[in-house]
This record gives structure tokens, C-alpha cells and sequence, in this order.
């Protein structure tokens, strides 16, 4: 299915500021709300369309993919994020609408229909994101590899098995929200007056905090710490793609979920290898006399030693490729293929009984370029190729 551009969704410029990203996507999000629609697929549609359309253009980085890739860009980066249902827009959106999952709506329309958090005792805090990069070489994006790595971050604190409470203490009754759990303000805001409901952030929502702290944490139930973590790279990667691994980032307070953790790919520089998509450029230098005779030479590849045939009256700048010989697709079947750029080398330093063996050869009839030589047949193709 051919999707359609984030921008036209929105109905804003490709120069749109953050700003006239943010008005438009509240626009259309009370427009096809599925609270004002109800049992409207269409509308329903349109609202996840937007969501998405909004969550691409609003972060900076995943914009500037999206700029660059159009959703191409985003798919293979592994961060392309399809919401299944509505709460999961809510939940991953709570910061324009204020609150947890759905508040404004419910009080600005009145339908109350959205499923209020479950009181739980002792609610954690869910734990951040953690963010690395990655480096890795090309033979290692050929292959995929796995990669095994030291994290220091927050780990649940191993006293309180992440409670935060002391053994046999017990909880009380938060005195930030007096055990309703929940924090009201009333505000203005662009939709008008209304009542906004955020989670108590004492308490996590519970209503409850624990009675006496475990020492070892102070009550956070989590400590910082280590853990060793393997990663999977699967082969055909590029520099900027990431892997976010669920669950492995900084752990959560209070028994929280734990963050994410974001594992960016860089792309180490080849010595001689260089990549175009999956296509890898390699230059291959002969001497004159074998442009001239033809040879076989031993090449590398991404994947060992190849021989290859270099035909007698070879030019510099031929191409010859070797199909397969590239990077993998990224999910997907088949290989880019190695070209190998061949150029004539011209010696600069020879001796004297070198240059008079050069000198006679150049006299000789078939050395020099003829006049139906001089201008190149195909350097029409040639100027084009390298211009291109
Ligand atoms: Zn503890
Ligand atoms: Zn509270």
C-alpha cells in the first residue's frame, strides 16, 4: 500500500516549524477523534494516519530521516513504530495532551469512555531510554555479527527486588495526593478551559508509598550498576539505522518497567572499500603493460579473495562488476554487488635503462593514439557517468 506523505497529511509545508506541526496535528486529531466518531472507521483511519504523521515530523531526527529517505528511511531503520490501537496513541502521546492516556478528551467531550488507569499498589516509574552507538566494519555489516557489551546503567536494587521499601515495612498513604493517586489542575489552553488529571508522581498513581525506605536504594529500588547485554546485528545495516532492544535500558523506579535501550549503527571507513547503498567501490590499479596484454589478478572482497580476468586492451576506468559480491539487503533477499574501478598506473620514478627501453617503444607505429583514437567514442557516456 502506497502511503501517503506526512506533510500533506498535516496539511503543512515542508518548512513547517515544530509549532505549525503541532496546531495542525491537534486539528485533525479533534476533528477525526474517535471519541467524536464513534464507530467511523474512516475517521478512525484519518486519526492513526495523522498520529503517525505527527510522531515522524515532531522529532527532529526521525524528521530529518523522513526528509532525506521518505518512508523508506524510516522503515529500515528499525524505529518505524505502527500504532495497534488507540490507547497506544494516548499512551505514546500523553505530552500533547497532558496527563496519561486520553484525559484531555474525556473531560473536554465529556465521554468519559477511556479506560482510567488500574489502581495497583506501588506503581512504579518506568525507567529512560538509554542510547549507544555502535561501530562496526563493513565486513561485519556483510556478515551480521553479535556484539557483546558492558552497560552501565540502573539496575533493579537486589535488597528490595525494586519495591524500594525495607523488608516487612509495609505502605502508607501518600501525603502528596492523599491517596487518590491522581494530581487535578485546571487549565487554559487552546481547547478552551478544562480539568487536567496527571498521575501522582510521589506515588507513581498508587496512592500508596512505602512505610519505611530499603537502605540499600533509599526507597528508589533501583541501583546503578552494570549489566553485559548481546546484541544481534543482523547483516545489511547502515550508519544512522538503530535497534531499540525492549526492556534494556535504565530500570524503573519503585519497580517500574525498565527504559529502552537504543543501539545506533556507525559505519566504520574502509580502507578501500567504499560503500553506495549496498553496492561496494573498489579501485583497482595495473601497470600499463597489463592494460595492455591482459592478467589475472587476486582481489579482495567482503568475503575473501576472488581472481579476476583483466581482458587485453583494457582502459582505465572500466568497471567490472562482481554480482553478489556487495552488502546484503536489509531484510530482504539478495546482495549489491562489488565493482571494481580499474586504472592504469603511470610509474614516476624509473631508471635510466627503464626509460630508454620506454623511449623506443615509443616510437614504435601502434603506441600512440591514432587520429580516429583522439576523441574518444564513448567519451560522451564516460562524462556523463562521471558527472552523474
Ligand atoms: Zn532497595
Ligand atoms: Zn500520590
Amino acid at each position: 500500500m502506497n502511503k501517503r506523505d506526512y506533510y500533506e497529511i498535516l496539511g503543512v509545508p515542508r518548512n513547517a516549524s515544530i509549532e505549525e506541526i503541532k496546531s495542525a496535528y491537534r486539528k485533525l486529531a479533534m476533528k477525526y477523534h474517535p471519541d467524536r466518531n464513534p464507530g467511523n472507521k474512516e475517521a478512525e483511519e484519518k486519526f492513526k494516519e495523522a498520529t503517525e504523521a505527527y510522531e515522524v515530523l515532531s522529532d527532529p531526527e526521525k524528521r530529518q530521516r523522513y526528509d532525506q529517505y521518505g518512508h523508506e528511511g524510516l522503515r529500515s531503520g528499525y524505529d518505524y513504530h505502527t500504532y495497534t490501537s488507540i490507547d497506544d496513541i494516548f499512551s505514546a502521546f500523553s505530552d500533547i495532551f497532558g496527563g496519561f492516556g486520553g484525559s484531555i478528551f474525556d473531560e473536554f467531550f465529556g465521554t468519559g469512555t477511556r479506560s482510567r488507569r488500574t489502581r495497583q499498589v506501588n506503581i512504579g516509574e518506568r525507567g529512560s531510554d538509554l542510547k549507544i552507538r555502535l561501530l562496526l566494519t563493513l565486513e561485519e555489516i556483510a556478515t551480521g555479527t553479535e556484539k557483546v557489551i558492558k552497560l552501565k546503567k540502573y539496575i533493579v536494587c537486589d535488597v528490595c527486588n525494586g519495591s524500594g521499601a525495607k523488608a516487612g515495612s509495609g505502605y502508607r498513604t501518600c501525603p502528596t495526593c492523599n491517596g487518590t493517586g491522581e494530581i487535578r489542575h485546571v487549565s487554559r489552553s487552546f481547547f478552551g478551559q478544562f480539568i487536567n488529571i496527571t498521575s501522582c508522581s510521589t506515588c507513581g498513581g498508587s496512592g500508596k508509598v512505602v512505610a519505611e525506605k530499603c537502605p540499600k536504594c533509599n526507597g528508589e529500588g533501583r541501583t546503578q550498576g552494570e549489566e553485559t547485554i548481546t546484541i544481534k546485528i543482523p547483516a545489511g545495516v547502515e550508519d544512522g539505522n538503530y535497534i531499540p532492544l525492549t526492556g534494556k535500558g535504565n530500570a524503573g523506579k519503585r519497580g517500574g518497567p525498565a527504559g529502552d535501550l537504543i543501539v545506533v549503527i556507525e559505519e566504520k571507513k574502509h580502507e578501500y572499500f567504499y560503500r553506495n547503498k549496498d553496492d561496494v567501490y573498489y579501485e583497482l590499479l595495473i601497470s600499463f603493460p597489463e592494460a595492455v596484454l591482459g592478467t589475472k589478478i587476486e582481489i579482495p572482497t567482503l568475503y575473501g579473495k576472488e581472481t579476476i580476468k583483466i581482458e587485453p586492451g583494457t582502459q582505465p576506468g572500466t568497471r567490472i562488476k562482481l554480482s553478489g559480491k556487495g552488502i546484503p539487503h536489509l531484510n530482504q533477499y539478495g546482495k549489491g554487488d562489488q565493482i571494481v574501478i580499474v586504472n592504469v598506473y603511470v610509474p614516476t620514478n624509473l631508471n635510466s635503462k627503464e626509460k630508454a627501453l620506454l623511449k623506443e617503444l615509443s616510437q614504435s607505429p601502434n603506441i600512440k593514439p591514432k587520429d580516429s583514437d583522439s576523441k574518444s567514442k564513448d567519451f560522451f557516456s564516460k562524462i556523463k557517468e562521471v558527472l552523474s
